[in-house]
């Protein structure tokens, strides 16, 4: 497996390198965001590991580049930042995950491995549910000539939801099915992605919503037919 790092810091690259290295990924350093796009565009990486703070253009703009030259490798945000608006900004532009730094070896390659895992299991398929067509290879979710990128924790949510419609879902079904064991998240991340993904439906015009339940959780609801 092939891992390009974006990382202007030397040590840091040549220490996230190392890490990766000891568990059998070949990975490949660049310095800037020129360089990452270049790199990133001969598709020879199962993933990005990226990070904000770059000189040239900066990590956000690399990934919104890549999304919208259809190259949908896997891309893992590295910062120091932790403020919310830049994760949420991160995962607009169409980073897969997201990780805070410093971190430790383990989580990073914990989020490598789910990362790969699921690029590994490519289906060419897709999920229609209104007027809404969610692709199951690509995360894309379209609404007529519209399309946008989900994220994997977008796309999970939306995958479940759009399967079952009219069907509620509890924020700890979601919790369990989408975030797993990860110790970290919370039904505010449920309640967080949910916004993410209405966000992404206004955006789309679509007729389908994301309904909320008092007490019981969310559900798709479609149009009145
Ligand atoms: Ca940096």
């Amino acid at each position: 497996m092939n891992i390009l790092i974006v990382e202007d810091e030397p040590r840091l690259a040549e220490a996230l390198a190392h890490i990766l290295e000891e568990s059998d990924y070949h990975t490949e350093i660049v310095g800037n965001g020129n360089d990452a796009l270049s790199y990133a565009r001969s598709q020879l990486y199962d993933l990005v590991l990226l990070d904000i703070m770059l000189p040239g253009i900066d990590g956000l703009e690399v990934v919104r580049t890549m999304r919208h030259e259809n190259i949908s490798t896997p891309v893992l945000l590295l910062t120091a930042r932790t403020e919310t608006a830049d994760k949420v900004k991160g995962l607009d532009a169409g980073a897969d995950d997201y990780m805070t730094k410093p971190f430790e070896a383990e989580e990073l390659l914990a989020r490598v491995r789910a990362l790969l895992r699921r690029q590994g299991e490519v289906v060419f398929d897709e999920i229609t549910c209104g007027d809404l067509t969610l692709n199951l290879s690509t995360h894309e979710l379209v609404c007529g000539s519209k399309k946008v990128h989900l994220s994997h924790k977008e796309f999970e949510v939306a995958k479940l939801l759009m399967s079952s419609p009219n069907q509620v879902f509890s924020k700890e079904t979601l919790l369990n099915k989408v975030w797993g064991i990860d110790a970290d998240a919370t039904e505010n991340s449920v309640e967080a992605y949910i916004s993410f993904l209405r966000k992404k439906l206004r955006f789309l015009n679509s007729t389908v919503d994301i309904n909320t339940i008092r007490m019981l959780g969310y559900r798709i609801s479609l149009p009145e037919a």
